[in-house]
């Protein structure tokens, strides 16, 4: 692993830039149009969703549920074409009988050619990709978004981590004048017509009231009136240890 690669937050780590972040994590994680994969497999959420679990993310967010593999990229997966991915995720899906697909476990707007080849095999079916991203890549290039507009059945659920820079750097690690980021990207999907609702770790143990009402007016300012999803920090092992590392203390 390169000496600077960051793992999870702890008391003395220092803000990244969350782009420079993505681009160290896309060289571990791909190789041409191939990407990392855990597994395969269906989860309940959503009704039962196909999943495919991927690792690597561009932030580290203390609350995050995703196992280690999101902080030690290097060590673990192995790489998946797009077509293979493809395949395992229609598979699991028709043997289970539910109509919706997901990548889940990293970010998945990681290594935008397999992503959008990926969906490229996906426009002749009738499942429903459900896109669930930090917002971060998609607020840093307006052209991935057109991209994505070329795509049918997809929704995209953005992930708000912060309604301030101060609370998105302490929360995601990632340096504060990128928070606007992920409200660029509400902003982009809704000028582009494609399908999406916004979700936000809104939870009062980690976000204070003032900054939810903050996010709450960020949103509306880039033209976003509909329902938002407010998450609460759920206890896995893994965020609970994250949690610890970075110095929070929550009360479960
Ligand atoms: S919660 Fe999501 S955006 Fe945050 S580190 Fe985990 S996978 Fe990445």
């Amino acid at each position: 692993m390169k000496e600077d690669y960051p793992s999870f937050l702890t008391r003395e780590s220092k803000p990244f830039d969350p782009i420079r972040l993505a681009h160290q994590t896309e060289e571990i994680i791909s190789k041409g149009k191939s990407r990392k994969y855990t597994k395969f497999y269906c989860a309940g959420v959503y009704g039962g969703i196909s999943t495919g679990y991927t690792i690597g993310c561009c932030l580290r967010c203390v609350f995050c549920w995703v196992d280690w593999s999101r902080d030690f990229p290097l060590k673990t997966g192995q790489f998946f074409a797009p077509q293979e991915v493809f395949e395992n995720l229609v598979n699991n899906a028709r043997k289970r009988g539910v109509n919706k697909i997901r990548v889940s476990g990293g970010e998945p707007t990681l290594c935008p050619e397999h992503l959008l080849s990926f969906l490229n095999h996906l426009d002749s079916t009738p499942f429903l990709f459900i896109l669930e991203t930090n917002g971060i890549l998609f607020g840093h290039d307006p052209d991935y978004v057109k991209r994505l507009k070329k795509c049918r059945n997809i929704h995209v659920r953005v992930s708000l981590k912060a309604g301030s820079p101060e609370g998105f750097e302490k929360r995601t690690g990632a340096r504060g004048e990128f928070y606007e980021l992920p409200f660029k990207a509400v902003g982009y999907l809704n000028h582009a017509g494609i399908s999406f609702h916004v979700a936000a770790m809104t939870d009062p143990r980690l976000m204070p009231h003032a900054e939810r009402k903050m996010l709450l007016s960020k949103l509306e300012s880039v033209g976003y009136q509909d329902y938002l999803e407010e998450e609460v920090c759920d206890p896995y092992s893994t965020a609970v240890k994250r949690l610890e590392k970075a110095g929070f203390k929550i009360i479960w």
